[in-house]
């Protein structure tokens, strides 16, 4: 094109305030915050200033230029630029705990206690019975001990904080043993007169088979007794449930390694124990307390809203038996294979009606995942939708509903997409049926 035209083009750019004045791009405003719909207008007008200049061709469609076409180029801007960065995806995954995909969902009951502290003043650190300044950490402490049998709770940022404060205010790390043996002598032989903790952290994400030995924590405990040195377990997961009666591989509970006389446990809120991010760190009083006066644990605090899910998710568990149906995890965790098949024919019904000529279909065993750091080597049995699209790739098919919205995140295995019920959530197999048929079906 010919710098005069090019230059005639420029010209003919609607203005901003143009382009703000279509109904279109007004109604925009209703839905949209101002500046978010300034910068797409913005961003449309630039696009067709590059787009002039660049261009190779003699002349330019008009349509190009056209007010309407302004307008919807705006709106499709909008709806990328719209969308928060962090968002809602579907998890079709069937790993529960997806540290990808921000392990634990917390449920309603807790997350209205979350709102109602976030958007209110609140007795944080605030003692009202004595009108005083209180401590943070007051609204778990007596909650955790009861749970567990604790004489002393503190709660920090996340797991790998409580490890990290309770090393630094009681010991420098030393390593016994070899990754897959150790033994009890190993422990014996590395103490001196220096040593001021027994540390046993647990294999909580990964299992060590073939030739393997590790120390039970019983006899960890004796030998720390027998030395005058406190003994400390990082459990990893924390569940507080016994799962063998869901017909799960049994994890050590919380409960258990207080009651086998460990002086500090710690372990992670948003994982088994189906909580907020945070680190739990219980154990005996002394021991403890000089966990709690580290100048250190301040920089790792747990915030408000974190406390706020924390206290009403523990409140759960004082329900017993109510825990399972209670938090998202445990239920996603324990649901019986009926359950599942339920969900899966009803999944299955819903995109079956659109599979003619465009996918095929059905349904398949196979095993969830727990994921994040539990039961490394559990299979859980589930029934996956499987998918082979006949007009795109399977490839294309699993992009696609990554880039749907809300993202849809599938597994692909064997040259089909599969799609896990277990860890979908209320009104997502609507939306799945509805992103399939969308991407599957020719156009
Ligand atoms: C997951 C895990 C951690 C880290 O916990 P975060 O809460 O993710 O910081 C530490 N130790 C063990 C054994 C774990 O499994």
């Amino acid at each position: 094109m010919k710098e005069r035209d090019k230059q005639r083009y420029l010209k003919m750019l609607p203005s901003v305030d143009r382009i703000l004045q279509q109904d279109r791009v007004k109604d925009l405003l209703d839905e949209y915050p101002r500046w978010l719909v300034l910068r797409a207008v913005q961003q449309v007008i630039e696009e067709e200033r590059i787009g002039i200049l660049s261009s190779d061709h003699d002349t330019l469609s008009e349509d190009g230029l056209s007010l309407e076409y302004f307008s919807k180029r705006v709106s499709e801007i909008i709806s990328t630029l719209g969308q928060l960065s962090l968002r809602k995806v579907i998890n079709a995954t069937g790993v529960i705990l997806h540290t990808n995909l921000g392990r634990s969902l917390l449920n309603l009951e807790v997350l209205q206690n979350l709102i109602t502290v976030a958007s209110n003043f609140s007795n944080l650190e605030y003692d009202l019975k004595e009108g005083k300044r209180g401590s943070r950490y007051s609204h778990v402490e007596n909650i955790l001990c009861e749970l567990t049998g604790a004489e002393a709770a503190l709660v920090v940022n996340n797991n790998a904080g409580a490890v990290l404060l309770a090393l630094n205010s009681i010991a420098r790390l030393v390593e016994v043993g070899t990754t897959n043996k150790t033994h009890l002598i190993d422990y014996r032989r590395a103490i001196t007169n220096d040593t001021a903790l027994l540390l046993k952290v647990h294999t909580s994400n990964f299992q060590i088979v073939g030739f393997t030995s590790e120390v039970k924590l019983e006899e960890l405990v004796y030998l720390g007794r027998e030395f005058s040195v406190p003994v400390m377990e990082d459990l990893g997961s924390g569940c507080m449930i016994d799962l063998d009666q869901y017909g799960l591989t049994r994890e050590p509970t919380v409960q258990e390694a207080i009651s086998k006389g460990v002086d500090v446990v710690t372990f992670s809120g948003d994982k088994l124990l189906g909580g907020p991010q945070a680190g739990i760190i219980l154990g005996r009083e002394e021991v403890v307390g000089r966990i709690k006066e580290n100048p250190l644990n301040r920089a790792l605090r747990i915030d408000k809203l974190t406390l706020a899910a924390l206290e009403s998710t523990l409140r759960i568990y004082m329900e017993g038996e109510r825990a399972v149906e209670g938090i998202p995890t445990l239920r996603m965790l324990t649901m019986p294979l009926q359950e599942i098949e339920k969900r899966a024919k009803s999944l299955y019904r819903r995109l079956r009606k659109d599979s003619s000529g465009n996918f095929h279909i059905e349904i398949k065993d196979d095993n969830s995942k727990v994921g994040g750091g539990a039961l490394p080597l559990q299979d859980l049995p589930t029934k996956v939708i499987s998918i082979k699209p006949v007009h795109l790739s399977v490839e294309g098919l699993e992009e696609g509903l990554r880039n749907y919205n809300p993202p849809i995140i599938a597994r692909i295995d064997d040259a089909r997409l599969l799609l896990d019920v277990r860890t979908l959530q209320e009104g997502e197999p609507k939306i799945i049926e509805e992103a399939i048929k969308m991407l599957t079906v020719n156009r």
